[in-house]
């Protein structure tokens, strides 16, 4: 099905620059071992109701190393795409009732990164160990299922147990991650891995010390790194190495 979207909502990317977007931020997450077969991510339309997201590949077995923007559907906060050829990925539930629950929320990641799969099969919670890595200081819940979001009420269930948060273990599955864009939440879901990797490596050297809390401000450890350098710097970088 093809229509035309109007991109003119005068903030935020248009609808090809946001294709775009999920293309270099597929790409990051593939490098980083975050995603491939399985996972996507996807960015809202700003100021509309519609989902840009990497479309269903599987059955064309293309690496997604090389995801470039006519692999992205633009969906609607049901499921149904409306522009594009491909189907929306059979996991679009997870992204749609999380926009739905928070209209703060800009962008979704859903991936299957090994490290923080382990926390997810364990009481063990991920603990702000790492200084690029404290936007995640309030905590990252565990949704106590393993089953597919392949419905709404699945999404809805696994929007519930992220409220607040940036970001949702699910259990022997992976991970949901939001952010204000889509920089933001492929950056943050790409360093929640490594920081899960890094708790993973320093317990098994000895007892765990967390940053205190009293380091930790709202945005991030220092105060001479603001959440646009670190999204940006991050981003730009990762970016000019995948593309
Ligand atoms: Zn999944």
């Amino acid at each position: 099905m093809h229509m035309h979207i109007d991109s003119g909502s005068g903030s935020g990317d248009g609808v090809d620059a946001l294709k775009s977007k999920i293309a270099v931020s597929t790409r990051i997450l593939v490098r980083e071992r975050l995603i491939g077969p399985f996972g996507h991510s996807s960015a809202r339309l700003a100021g509309t109701d519609l989902v840009a997201v990497l479309g269903h590949t599987h059955d064309d077995v293309k690496d997604l190393a090389l995801t470039d923007p006519d692999d992205v559907v633009i969906m609607d906060l049901d499921g149904e795409v409306v522009e594009g050829t491909m189907e929306a990925p059979g996991e679009r539930f997870m992204h749609t009732e999380i926009y739905r629950a928070r209209p703060d929320v800009g962008s979704v990641v859903h991936a299957h990164p090994m490290h923080c799969i382990a926390f997810s099969m364990t009481d063990v919670p991920l603990e702000p160990i790492w200084h690029l890595c404290t936007l995640f200081a309030d905590g990252v819940p565990v949704h106590r299922s393993a089953v597919q979001i392949d419905n709404p009420e699945r999404g809805r269930a696994v929007a519930a147990t992220l409220g607040s948060h940036k970001g949702v273990l699910l259990q022997g599955h992976g991970l949901a991650v939001v952010g204000a864009s889509i920089e933001e939440a492929t950056v943050s879901a790409v360093n929640l891995e490594r920081s899960a990797r890094l708790q993973i490596m320093a317990e098994g050297l000895g007892a765990l010390s967390a940053i205190d809390r009293g380091e930790l401000n709202s945005d991030l450890l220092t105060d001479g790194l603001s959440l646009e350098e670190y999204t940006h710097t991050q981003w730009d970088y990762w970016a000019m190495e995948v593309t």
